[in-house]
């Protein structure tokens, strides 16, 4: 705050000092046990409730004084913008001291550094995350009433930064917030989009597509470094030149040079010990005005390079899993890469000028997914065309440095480009991957499968063919030390299906980390309710010591404490209902079952299994109201790559069936199906705390990890899920009783698909679920307009029913009955529901981010100097 408070602040605590004191000295020495690093982040923890003596007043002083300094307005004036605006103001005077000082310290000591370089960042708001990342939660909602606003509403005003499309990028999120809560020296790269994910409206129960422009009127969060700005070339041509001694010097002519702006967020640890940076590169055109163009009357010509320029980062790609080979893609890839690596070579450089020597021990890279893979070739042109090294060496230091994470085994997710394209737009990179391609081919590719051409022609980087292809998975796997799945099952498929002999060639190589989610975010700040009621039973430092949930645990079967979890869940429910009535005009009794479905509109995912699933619940109640089922109310959030035509009609389709579902009196609102429009991080916090089921029912070995499965189990959501991906073992942990598992297994579904699966099948042997595909035929649901729903079945039958869920209907059908009865069984089910609060330790990304340290980035944590 003002700086008498900061003084105040570090003089005042004598017992977080003496904590400090301790973990510094112990942070000095040098070569310590993994053990040993927990017990210190253990011992590290400072509860931020007590670490910052902000008194209301002086918060509310702080806030009013912004409203006049960085709002030019005042308290009578101000808008809930202005009042948001000044709040995150004030929050930032205690931030950004703390990122100088995290970076001064990881300076000072040198320290060993994660890089997580990924195109996506699904964060979503930042005041509330970070008000109760520093503990001034209750402060700052104290100070917004008594100057007689809402805290809520000024928080609501904050739009959501969704520089990410869904799963991949929230992880992303929660990853970069657990290193900055356990001190990890580590930083994030990404890129700074102009528009991020799009907005999404239904009209007639069709989606639209708005563009998301959330630095309209400006961001508090991120601060522009013009002093870390970088040049990146693109296109051009390669000369190749002799030495005075021979050898062979690559210079590369580029055609264009793209400057990359960086812009910095600040990444608030749990305690506010560390806060960490996220860093998003900005394109921009490297001279910003051509002005002999624009003084000879071409204004308009002298602005067509900028416009090309600052297309880089204009739009976050909208498609999820799938990837469209665009031009502007590859650039946009290069581009952020480049910029990142160039910032990582800066700040070695810094500490060690021109001695490589210690490259590889302070720097590691993630790679999130395939997406920035090209990093491997662009480092390796700087170690070589730049530093002047050898290939060996240079491709030593490589494979020291970049680890890749796989998110996907579906084939169309794995990228390739055009070698035609990598060519035009990036000549010397294409020149190495050769060079990489054909040393690993005719070295250790052809010691382990000497003269097998299936097996390296397999396994290169280049895919023959008309269009010759470069495979960005195999150029991943090549140039890394490790390579990670995402769950259990999907670390074996990696290994067995996906690359089975690169893992034999390499096999310490590959491993697991299963993905987690951050408990601050995901419990302690969008569900108060619940978070209080566990500080009641666990110790305070829950939020970074999840185990310590598990003390609710003995209470699972106690009245009183059944009764004030359920009740929590009751208000929570109340609270959603007023969102969905806001949000679709909708009335849903909260005392009926929320069965929620909220992810990526995705086949493989089954929204239109949940959805056949309702039409015969429908047709059950038509047939017999008095079908014994608790009220049931089903919501779905899902956004749909707007090239994604049959995503598109599914969406449509339960929208045309919520329709007439919620206005059939004869069923007397045992139904009611919503699908809430935009699905974001924001309204994922509104709706995740009042889910009674949590619908995560992808086929068998499709869903590589997910973590929404985790948001909401921890909120304490049944799951009704197949055995895939983190759903096995969220099975695991919380006891086969508390989760309700349905359907073929991985092994089955191979099966099925190798027997030469037919859902003919089922729909002649099944008379509900035939009644049900038929229904799509008719203009039940779209009155007047007969077949309108027709693409969801032909996509089941005729197209041969790709994610089987014919063959899972009656299972999850079944399933559901079972779920119907437990939620009838209060006692149970309020047991179940807290089974799984308790025992979702697992799922905590703090936990993730400690196997990565210990199985693949060996950092350090360090405790920031007060
Ligand atoms: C967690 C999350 C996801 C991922 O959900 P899955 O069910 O794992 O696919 C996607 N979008 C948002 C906004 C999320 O918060």
């Amino acid at each position: 705050m003002t700086t008498t408070t900061t003084k105040t602040r570090r003089t005042a605590k004598a017992t977080a000092k003496k904590t400090v004191t301790k973990k510094s000295t112990a942070a000095k020495t040098t070569k310590k046990t993994v053990e040993a690093i927990k017990t210190i982040s253990n011992a590290t923890f400072v509860d931020p409730n007590e670490r910052f003596d902000i008194s209301t007043e002086e918060l509310k002083d702080s806030i009013v004084k912004h409203l006049h300094v960085t709002q030019g307005t005042d308290q009578n004036k101000a808008n809930e913008k202005a009042w948001f605006n000044a709040t995150a103001a004030a929050v930032n005077e205690i931030i950004f001291e703390r990122v100088t000082k995290t970076q001064k310290t990881h300076f000072n000591k040198d320290t060993r550094a994660v890089h997580y370089l990924s195109l996506e960042f699904l964060m979503g708001r930042l005041l509330k995350n970070n008000m109760c990342n520093i503990g001034l939660m209750e402060t700052a909602a104290a100070a917004l009433t008594e100057l007689g606003q809402d805290f809520h509403a000024v928080a609501e005003e904050e739009p959501d930064l969704a520089l990410g499309n869904g799963g991949l990028g929230r992880l992303a999120a929660c990853f970069i917030d657990s290193l900055a809560t356990l001190q990890y020296p580590a930083i994030g790269y990404g890129i700074h989009y102009e528009h991020g994910l799009f907005n999404q409206t239904f009209q007639d129960g069709r989606q639209f597509e708005r563009p998301d422009s959330w630095r309209e009127y400006g961001n508090p969060w991120e601060i522009c470094r013009p002093e870390s700005v970088q040049e990146i070339p693109v296109y051009g041509y390669v000369e190749t030149k002799y030495t005075d001694e021979g050898k062979v010097q690559k210079e590369w002519h580029p055609g264009r040079i793209i400057k990359g702006v960086p812009w910095d967020i600040p990444v608030v640890g749990y305690g506010a010990t560390t806060v960490n940076v996220l860093r998003l590169w900005e394109s921009r055109a490297s001279d910003f005005f051509n002005w002999d163009v624009f003084n000879a009357g071409g204004y308009l010509d002298s602005q067509v390079e900028n416009v090309q320029a600052e297309t880089i980062s204009k739009v976050l790609y909208p498609n999820d899993e799938t990837d469209q080979g665009k031009e502007l893609r590859l650039i946009q890839q290069y581009f952020f890469c480049a910029c990142s690596i160039k910032d990582i070579v800066r700040r070695y450089k810094r500490a060690h000028g021109e001695d490589w020597s210690q490259f590889v021990e302070q720097v590691v890279v993630q790679l999130n997914d395939t997406h920035p893979v090209v990093a491997i070739p662009e480092l390796m042109r700087i170690l070589i065309d730049r530093a002047g090294m050898e290939w060996d060496q240079a491709w030593d230091i490589c494979q020291g440095v970049f680890a890749y994470t796989n998110h996907t085994l579906l084939p169309e997710a794995l990228e390739k480009w055009s070698v035609r394209l990598f060519e035009k737009v990036l000549p010397r990179h294409l020149e190495i991957i050769y060079e990489i391609n054909s040393r690993f081919l005719n070295g250790i590719c052809d010691q382990f499968f000497p003269g097998d051409d299936a097996i390296k022609s397999k396994l290169s980087i280049i895919q023959e063919g008309n269009e010759k292809m470069v495979r960005m998975g195999n150029l991943a796997v090549i140039g890394s030390f490790k390579v990670n799945g995402v769950a259990q099952v999907h670390s074996a498929l990696v290994k067995s299906d996906l690359f089975p002999e690169f893992n034999e060639i390499w096999q310490d190589k590959f491993t697991n980390v299963t993905n987690g989610v951050t408990p601050r975010r995901w419990l302690k700040s969008c569900n108060p309710r619940l978070s209080n009621l566990i500080s009641e039973y666990a110790d305070k430092d829950w939020p970074v010591n999840q185990d310590k949930i598990r003390a609710i645990e003995s209470l699972a079967d106690n009245a009183k404490f059944q009764k004030r979890y359920m009740d929590i869940k009751h208000e929570n429910k109340v609270d959603l209902a007023e969102v969905i009535k806001d949000l679709t005009g909708v009335e849903v009794d909260p005392t009926a079952l929320f069965d929620i479905q909220i992810k990526r509109l995705h086949e493989y995912k089954r929204q239109q299994l949940n959805l056949i699933h309702i039409m015969a619940l429908y047709r059950r109640l038509l047939q017999n109201p008095d079908y014994p089922m608790p009220k049931r109310v089903f919501i779905f959030g899902a956004k749909a790559a707007p090239g994604y035509y049959l995503a598109k009609e599914i969406i449509y389709a339960i929208n045309k069936v919520a329709d007439r579902i919620n206005n059939d009196s004869r069923i007397k609102d045992k139904l009611k199906v919503v699908f809430l429009p935009n699905y974001r991080v924001s309204l994922a916090e509104k709706m995740i705390p009042a889910a009674d089921v949590s619908e995560q029912i992808s086929t068998a070995g499709k869903e590589a990890s997910g973590t929404g499965n985790m948001k909401l189990a921890l909120n304490g959501a049944i799951t009704v899920g197949t055995l895939d991906g983190a759903n096995i073992e969220i099975a695991e942990e919380a006891g086969e009783d508390n989760v309700v598992i349905f359907g073929l297994t991985v092994d089955e579904v191979k099966k099925a698909k190798a027997d030469g699966y037919n859902p003919w099948d089922y729909y002649y042997g099944n008379e509900e679920l035939k009644a049900v595909l038929d229904w799509f035929d008719t203009d039940y649901f779209t009155p007047g307009k007969p077949g309108e729903l027709a693409a969801v079945k032909r996509s089941l039958l005729d197209d041969g029913d790709a994610y089987l869920c014919l063959a899972d209907y009656e299972s999850y059908s079944e399933a559901h009955k079972k779920v119907d009865v437990l939620f009838n069984d209060k006692k149970t089910w309020a047991r179940m529901a807290i089974m799984n609060t308790a025992r979702m330790a697992k799922f905590n990304s703090d936990r993730s981010i400690q196997d990565y340290v210990d199985n693949i980035w060996k950092l350090e944590a360090f405790s920031v100097v007060e």
